[in-house]
């Protein structure tokens, strides 16, 4: 007796972007070879029953920062890619800096993919456009990068570009088609304000956010625009904090510019309070917002204005952030949080009525649309890889640090009560996480590289 497919997952709610039924699906070869409502006869080699828990796509985490060559004990491909299985993420894409050295040219792209080399699940690479690199973006380009990444203010070892050089990196990017990616703060308010506030004896956490106002985002956000619409190029805001931030690039869209917006659970889970409660850990930038603010981002999510969520991923040692303990301002800044995008997702969006559809659009289909890796990932498609996360969304945890696969074991999110449990991750049909624990060797992860890519697929954020 030959079985018709390699596995077969029955009884589940099977959820995409656009569905949500009772069915399953079955692999052949690493891919997606069927896909059923109801039952199927359809023989096997190994059946699991889902028992009417959730099966979705795993999830695409466009923003991670691994910190591999140079800075592997903050994190590395190896922990960063067991944590990933285990928040039910089967595709990443590892930002060009916090490593060192940053992937900034040719060189230092080729040592970032041998780093990289480790992981146990597929990824992608950004690469990094700075104060002095444009020379080195179509070598960055062909090297395989499936887009580029800016900052608008200096972060530690990763210029800052200004306007002509966004204008002039924006212009060559897009001749590759491919896509700028920008952190948007306006450094010349931060500075000021930090300034301002140190002269003053600031050093409580409250200081944090006060240096970093929503004012300061939308300033770089309509720069960054300005300038998309000058050059044709796409353009990408990451971690976007505030709702008038998600408006500023909504008016973009409406005027047929190709801009999408990205924002982080942990500006969806936490807010200021936050990180008055907890301290250090919760420090990022652009920094956690009021109450009502996070509210207020959380109806744009709903009303499906948010195209991206990914977990900004950036982990340090602990005695980075231990060192903000007396001040604020001397804590790293960034949260560790891809283990926890998927049930952080799912409890605040049952309270709020968030669709699961909605979380597979945000977390899986629209960062594979917008890197050209869909639809082999992200989407349920026949043929596509069999990438797959099974998990009961209303089961109940605590997160604790035994839970964490990171290298270094701390996270704003350690104590927070969370619902949906992942049971199983699937990658190219092989389980690489299942019952708690990672189940697959180092190294099983594919590179996924952007060239030629970009033309064979519609982008998230093309105009028609
Ligand atoms: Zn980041």
């Amino acid at each position: 007796m030959s079985a018709a497919f390699d596995l077969v997952i029955r009884n589940a709610r099977v959820v995409t972007a656009e569905h949500d039924f009772t069915g399953g699906v079955g692999v052949s070869g690493g891919r997606i070879a069927s896909v059923f409502e109801g039952e199927s006869a359809a023989l096997a080699s190994e059946t699991i029953d889902a028992g009417g828990r959730v099966l979705m796509p795993g999830l695409v985490d466009a923003h991670v920062h691994f910190s591999e060559p140079g800075r592997g004990h903050w994190e590395g491909f190896e922990t960063g890619s067991r944590a990933a299985a285990a928040g039910g993420i089967t595709t990443f894409v590892e930002m060009p800096l916090n490593a060192h050295p940053p992937t900034v040219n040719a060189e230092a792209l080729r040592l970032k993919q041998q780093a990289a080399a480790t992981s146990i699940v597929d990824y992608a690479l950004w690469g990094g456009l700075v104060d002095d690199n444009l020379s080195d973006l179509a070598d960055l380009q062909a090297g395989g990068v499936v887009g580029f990444k800016a900052f608008m203010c200096t972060a530690s070892d990763f210029p800052r570009v200004d306007a002509r050089l966004m204008r002039a990196g924006m212009g060559a990017i897009a001749t590759f088609g491919s896509f700028l990616a920008v952190h948007a703060e306006d450094e010349a308010m931060t500075d000021r304000l930090t300034a301002t506030l140190r002269a003053a004896g600031r050093t409580d956490r409250a200081a944090w956010g006060e240096a970093r106002p929503i004012d300061a985002e939308l300033a770089a956000i309509d720069q960054a625009v300005a300038i998309a619409e000058e050059t044709g190029a796409r353009l990408h805001i990451v971690h976007v904090s505030s709702a008038a931030g998600i408006d500023r690039i909504s008016a973009a869209k409406a005027r047929g510019l190709a801009v999408t917006a990205e924002t982080c659970p942990h500006y969806l889970f936490f807010d200021e309070r936050d990180l008055e409660r907890i301290g250090p850990l919760a420090k990022c930038a652009p920094p956690l917002r009021a109450p009502a603010e996070r509210e207020a981002l959380w109806e744009r999510v709903l009303a499906g204005a948010v195209d991206v969520i990914a977990s900004d991923h950036s982990p340090c040692l602990i005695a980075d952030k231990t060192a903000g303990d007396a001040d604020i301002f001397k804590a790293w800044g960034g949260i560790s949080g891809l283990q926890s995008t998927l049930p952080v997702l799912l409890t605040e969006g049952s309270k709020r009525g968030l669709a699961l559809s909605d979380i597979v659009r945000m977390t899986a289909t629209n960062p594979a649309r917008l890197f050209g890796l869909s639809p082999r990932k992200g989407s349920l498609a026949i043929g596509a890889d069999a990438d797959l996360v099974l998990v009961d969304p209303d089961a109940e945890f605590t997160l604790a640090e035994e839970d964490l696969f990171y290298r270094n074991r701390h996270s704003a999110y350690v104590g927070a009560a969370l619902r949906g449990r992942i049971e199983r991750t699937i990658s190219r049909g092989e389980t690489v996480f299942a019952a708690g624990a990672v189940t697959a060797a180092a190294g099983r992860g594919l590179r996924l590289d952007g060239v030629g890519v970009a033309a064979d697929h519609q982008l998230l954020g093309e105009t028609a």
